[in-house]
C-alpha cells in the first residue's frame, strides 16, 4: 500500500518512457522524437513531435521504428 511512487500514470507518461526515443523522424531522420499526444487520429496511431526539427508526425504502434508523415500534401488523390 505504501509504495512511493506515482500511483496512476497517464498514458502519456506510459507511452513516453516507452517510445522517445524510439521513434525515427520521417522528416529529418532523427531519433530525438517525444510523445506529444499518446492518441493521434485513431487509438494506434501516437503522435510524436522531433526534437530536432521541431515537425510533427504519426506513428502506428505495429509499425515499429518508421514515422509517417502526417501532412503530406499530395492531396490530389
Ligand atoms: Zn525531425
Amino acid at each position: 500500500m505504501a509504495e512511493n511512487g506515482p500511483s496512476i500514470t497517464g498514458p502519456l507518461d506510459r507511452f513516453s518512457r516507452q517510445y522517445d526515443k524510439h521513434v525515427d523522424c520521417p522528416w529529418c531522420g532523427s531519433a530525438n522524437s517525444k510523445i506529444s499526444s499518446p492518441f493521434g487520429g485513431t487509438v494506434s496511431e501516437i503522435l510524436f513531435t522531433c526534437s530536432d526539427c521541431g515537425e510533427t508526425f504519426g506513428w502506428m504502434k505495429w509499425e515499429h521504428k518508421r514515422g509517417h508523415k502526417l501532412s503530406e500534401k499530395g492531396g490530389e488523390k
